[in-house]
């Protein structure tokens, strides 16, 4: 017996974990930062680290009120009933609700190319079909609605992603209004907010006001410093009901999770501090970092360095470890994560001397 044919399918690898890049570097783990994964770092909001501390002698017992208590904060956060949103094992469970909620086999989903991977793999996961409309360097990156219309055909999903990974770049409500026009009922347009708090941009939750065909994806895995705990939503739709009930996990997000969660959300103060450093961060990077960069609205900065590998190598052989895009498509860019004030200048004099 063998399982379904999975041989078109990415196949998914953890970063290292930094000991292992120190093991491997012969140096010791403490001499290494890790710019890689657009991670908190200020790390978890303290109130989360409390919550959880307090809740672990209940874990010999299912989840019980905290999930709806979660959700209830959230949907009053984001003035929208209870219902539509939807909690997940991270972002990335929250893209898989959707797809499970939306496609049929053989259903076809636009995303972006470059993109995150994992938006193409939850489609396929999902027996769905990838449909891709190019990103172009000489326009920013931009997401417009003339790049996604001209290659839209009818897909069932399109992804945007705002602000985008790797690159950085925005969408703004009027143009994620105007393909949503375009596109129609019929399809679901998602906006991947996963890095939304870093800019001030209005999250297109205000769309779901006025319209049934725009989902948000949103998560705690970053400006809330909680990507350990896989906890993450979607913002989904009024008009969809109870379809959550109908596809949900039981116990979609764990007790802790929640718990946590909820002790974040309420934690203004860390997010703040967050915020205000990542600015302060993707400023240096673009004032310091000799090579091109470009605008980002996200926790990280995208820089244009000729040959990504060589450059991420050696990088991390003088212990900073950065992303290298050439698995994103860009073979000649780098994305750096905005680190605390002394990462981000050890981050810069590395990524100069080496380039
Ligand atoms: N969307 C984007 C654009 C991301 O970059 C990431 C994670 N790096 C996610 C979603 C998913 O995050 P998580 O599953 O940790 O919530």
């Amino acid at each position: 017996m063998d399982t379904r044919d999975l041989s078109g399918q990415t196949i998914y690898r953890a970063g290292r974990g930094i000991e292992e890049t120190a093991r491997e570097l012969g140096v010791d783990p403490a001499e290494l930062i890790k710019l890689s994964s657009n991670e908190n770092a200020l790390g978890p909001s303290p109130k989360a680290v409390d919550a959880i501390r307090e809740h672990a002698e209940t874990l010999h017992s299912y989840p019980k009120a905290s999930h709806a208590d979660l959700g209830d904060a959230l949907a009053e956060r984001w003035d929208v009933d209870p219902a539509q949103i939807w909690l997940a094992n991270g972002g990335d469970g929250a893209m898989d609700y959707l797809a499970r909620a939306m496609l049929e086999p053989g259903d076809a989903v636009l995303v972006p190319d470059p993109d995150f991977t994992y938006h193409a793999m939850s489609v396929r996961y999902h027996h769905g079909e990838v449909h891709t409309y190019p990103l172009a360097e000489d326009d920013g990156f931009a997401q417009s609605p003339d790049r996604v219309l001209a290659a839209y055909d009818g897909e069932r999903m399109v992804y945007l992603t705002s602000p985008h990974n790797p690159t950085g770049s925005t969408v703004s409500l009027d143009e994620i209004e105007a393909i949503a026009e375009r596109t129609g009922e019929e399809t679901l347009v998602v906006v991947d907010e996963a890095y939304g708090e870093f800019n001030d941009a209005p999250s297109a939750v205000e769309l779901l006001e006025n319209r049934d065909d725009v989902a948000v994806v949103r998560t705690f895995s970053k400006a809330y410093g909680l990507a350990g705990l896989r906890l993450g939503y979607a913002i989904t739709p009024r008009a969809w009901a109870d379809a959550y009930d109908r596809i949900n996990t039981p116990f979609a997000a764990s007790e802790i999770a929640c718990r946590a969660g909820l002790a974040a959300l309420e934690d203004d103060e860390h997010v703040e501090a967050i915020t205000d450093l990542v600015e302060w961060s993707r400023e240096y990077y673009h004032d310091e970092l000799d090579a091109k960069t470009y605008e980002s609205g996200g926790n990280f900065v995208l820089v244009a360095v000729g040959d990504a590998s060589r450059v991420a190598q050696e990088s991390k052989e003088r212990g900073v470890i950065v992303r290298d895009c050439s698995s994103f498509g860009l073979p000649e860019h780098i994305r750096v994560t905005c680190g605390t004030r002394e990462e981000t200048k050890r981050a810069v004099e590395t990524i100069n001397e080496v380039c």
